[in-house]
């Protein structure tokens, strides 16, 4: 969580676009970068990898509902779900 709350403070020094359809565009001082909040991607591609919302991320989440946290616990308790599934069927 304290990566989030790093990435977090960073977005006030960003401009974000609502480009419709869950699509964003997050603009900073060195370049601009588009995501797709409902699929949870970015061009900067550290959300996919990570699966925590990437600084762009946290700043279209702020924008779209405001609450990065509660984000980052249902995709865990997702991505748990997905593990103990995995583990059910393959372990037998
Ligand atoms: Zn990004």
């Amino acid at each position: 969580m304290e990566k989030l709350r790093k990435r977090c403070a960073k977005v006030s020094k960003m401009t974000i676009y609502y480009a419709g359809d869950s699509h964003y565009e997050v603009r900073k001082k060195r370049g601009s970068y588009t995501l797709v909040l409902n699929k949870e991607t970015c061009d900067c591609k550290v959300w996919e990898m990570s699966q925590i919302p990437c600084v762009h991320g946290c700043a279209a989440i702020q924008l779209d509902h405001g609450k990065v946290e509660c984000m980052v616990i249902i995709a865990m308790k997702s991505m748990v779900k997905s593990i103990l599934r995995d583990d059910i069927l393959y372990s037998r």
